[in-house]
């Protein structure tokens, strides 16, 4: 199975229905093929074959939705940079992209500008949108290419890099194939489907799984997807006008929507599926939804970019299963085609409390440029996910940390989410997160870092050591104005470990 064979199909099947909608913008199905064609053609007469990237930097738009199907129709991959990087971070994922040819949103041009000669192997780039439209008049350029022509493509190329979140380290590219994008997408519409009259939204970034990989599992099943630009609150409110049945959000944005008042909160009462994921949802939000939506179905996914996007879900049965209230803060049970396994981190033996690793087709060939990497995270075709977490009697699986967040004092695992819910629920605490700090005599030390109104350290230590086991209690806690997040509002732990931890050897 290949992209171009996905678009050809609809083209075939669908030529007159929409495809895409993108403001007051509707593409057909023979529309976007065409012109996805179009632009291989152009990207082929630029040099771009078999093996080679091109990098897309912009907000959502649709070009890099073509961009993506041009280049995999060459054999070429689709490097998605997150658009919001500093100057340094932009150069440094468009050099490990090796990009020949950049793509880059007119409002982005000056910050590609200012690095440009750091990046000697672009040969060419092309502003998209603006005044000058450079790439409509690229698309026209040259010659529509044939489509995918079997043989001269495979399923194992790589048709999309796309850069882990950086949370644990500096982000890494990973290779996701033609295989690896389509199962997810039909494993993906089996737990989440979208039939006749549906129209999918894609909100989130596109330099995400959960924008370039979701998008790909709405153009499966031949229905309409409804892109925005960004995921803010004018735009969601738009696409709920146009008519959007389901949706992937991250809970920061349905966190926004809970807060913005009765009138929002009845507007997303009309969605059939909600599917939300990619960071932890906190569970006082998750309640307030799902009675204020009575509706709507939920499926939380639990997933990450070297997967193609989502491996497990909890389904909207398990969401309003009042016998099993627990299971509203698992992440559910596997998709179809998806092994999991709990193994302990250091003796690699299968444990009840460790490791999730995954085994499935949905896996990146590998990362871009960094064999060790790669064989570290990838062990006998299981992908080591760097969480920890556990099974219940049914198979659900519930996360307690990231292995990298795990904090070892005197011999015991302290998994600092268990912390942190203790501490939010301090009067006053809006944010927190709990981290390892040296300690002479136990190894680690548990610290808490927090952001809110009037807080006391010492009373927050009290309100723990009722509520935690000893060893599990802040011996010590910071006061911040707010905690540093990436683009994916992910809290940055090791930025906050790593004052304590400078010249030491624990890789923060
Ligand atoms: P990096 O790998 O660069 O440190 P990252 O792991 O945050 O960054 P992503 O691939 O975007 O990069 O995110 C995957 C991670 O997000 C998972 O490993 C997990 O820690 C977290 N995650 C994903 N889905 C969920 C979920 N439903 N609940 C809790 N955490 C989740
Ligand atoms: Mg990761």
């Amino acid at each position: 199975r290949l992209f171009g064979q996905l678009l050809a199909h609809w083209a075939k099947e669908r030529p007159a229905d929409t495809a895409l909608i993108f403001g007051d913008r509707t593409w057909t199905w023979a529309e976007f093929d065409e012109r996805v064609r179009r632009l291989s053609g152009a990207l082929a007469a630029a040099g771009v074959a078999r093996g080679d990237r091109v990098a897309f930097v912009d907000k959502n738009h649709p070009a890099c939705l073509e961009t993506t199907f041009a280049a995999g129709g060459l054999g070429a991959a689709n490097a998605v940079v997150n658009w919001r990087l500093s100057g340094d971070e932009l150069a440094y994922v468009l050099k490990d992209a090796g990009a020949k040819v950049v793509f880059v949103g007119a409002e982005l041009r000056p910050a590609l500008d200012a690095i440009r000669d750091r990046l000697p192997a672009v040969e060419r780039v092309i502003v998209v949108g603006g005044d000058a439209d450079e790439y409509e008049a690229f698309l026209t350029s040259a010659a529509p290419h044939s489509g995918t022509e079997a043989g001269t493509v495979d399923t194992d190329d790589g048709v999309l890099v796309m850069y882990t979140s950086g949370t644990t380290g500096f982000p890494k590219g990973a290779v996701l194939t033609h295989h690896s994008v389509l199962a997810h997408g039909l494993a993906a519409g089996t737990a989440f489907p979208i039939g006749p009259g549906d129209v999918n939204l894609v909100a989130m970034p596109l330099f995400h799984v959960g924008g370039s990989c979701y998008a790909v599992s709405g153009f499966l099943y031949g229905e309409p997807s409804y892109l925005t630009r960004e995921p803010d609150a004018a735009s969601l409110f738009a696409a709920l006008q146009a008519g959007i049945t389901h949706a992937f959000l991250v809970p920061a944005v349905v966190a926004g929507i809970a807060q913005a008042g009765e009138a929002a909160l009845q507007a997303f009462s009309r969605l059939k599926y909600l599917c939300y994921g990619a960071s932890p949802m906190p569970l006082p939000l998750l309640r307030t939804v799902l009675a204020a939506w009575p509706d709507v179905k939920f499926a939380q996914v639990y997933g990450m970019t070297e997967l193609s996007g989502a491996v497990t879900a909890l389904d909207p049965e398990a969401h309003r299963d009042t016998t099993r209230p627990e299971r509203l803060a698992s992440a559910g049970t596997t998709l179809s085609g998806v092994d999991i396994r709990i193994v302990d981190p250091v003796t690699a033996a299968d444990a009840e409390v460790g490791e999730v690793w995954i085994r499935t087709e949905q896996r990146m060939a590998g990362y871009l440029g960094k064999p060790e990497a790669t064989a570290e995270t990838i062990v006998d075709g299981w992908v080591r996910t760097g969480d920890v977490g556990r099974l219940d009697d049914g198979g659900f699986l519930f996360l307690e940390d990231r292995v990298k967040d795990m904090i070892i004092t005197g011999g015991e695992n302290v998994y600092s989410p268990e912390v942190e819910r203790v501490v939010a629920e301090f009067p006053g605490v809006a944010e927190v997160a709990v981290i390892g700090v040296p300690d002479e005599k136990w190894g680690e030390q548990v610290k808490a870092v927090v952001a809110g109104e009037g807080l006391d350290a010492e009373k927050i230590v009290e309100f723990c050591r009722e509520r935690l086991a000893h060893y599990k209690c802040p011996r010590s806690i910071d006061v911040v104005a707010a905690l540093p997040r990436n683009a994916t509002g992910k809290i940055l732990k090791r930025s906050l470990r790593e004052p304590y931890w400078r010249d030491r050897d624990r890789n923060v």
